[in-house]
């Protein structure tokens, strides 16, 4: 598994930095955001070190077929999977990504804004 020692998310799945764990298996780690922007939100991660959307190729991709079949079990486990949610992907500076390794927050739990874009 490929591990960055500088990154916050690869520490957090070598449980070097504690998180409020959701959801594990083989590829994939989903927690609570430190700092949720929703009643629910929840950071989902591929457990190799993937820096974002921008660095998916064919030899990765497998990752995110088991991030989205992972997210319905947590949505229906959370209890928003009727109600909805939303899933975003943060992409470099400009798109807001602080934490260079891929992640998808899964933000419920009330009526979110239907403007996707804040800014
Ligand atoms: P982004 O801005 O898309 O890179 O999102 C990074 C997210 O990680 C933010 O929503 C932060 O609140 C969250 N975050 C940062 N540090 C931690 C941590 N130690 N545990 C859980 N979530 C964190
Ligand atoms: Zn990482």
């Amino acid at each position: 598994m490929v591990k960055d020692n500088n990154c916050l998310f690869c520490k957090i799945i070598a449980n070097e930095i504690p998180s409020k764990k959701v959801y594990e298996d083989e590829s994939v780690y989903a927690f609570h955001d430190i700092n949720p922007a929703a009643p629910i939100h929840i950071i989902i991660i591929p457990k190799p070190h993937i820096e974002s959307v921008n660095s998916v190729s064919n030899s990765n991709s497998k990752y995110l077929s088991k991030i989205f079949e992972v997210i319905p079990v947590i949505v229906e486990t959370m209890k928003i999977k009727e109600r909805g949610y939303r899933v975003i992907t943060n992409i470099g500076e400009e798109g807001g990504q602080t934490i260079n390794h891929l992640h998808f927050h899964i933000i419920g739990g009330k009526k979110l804004d239907t403007k996707i874009i804040n800014d």
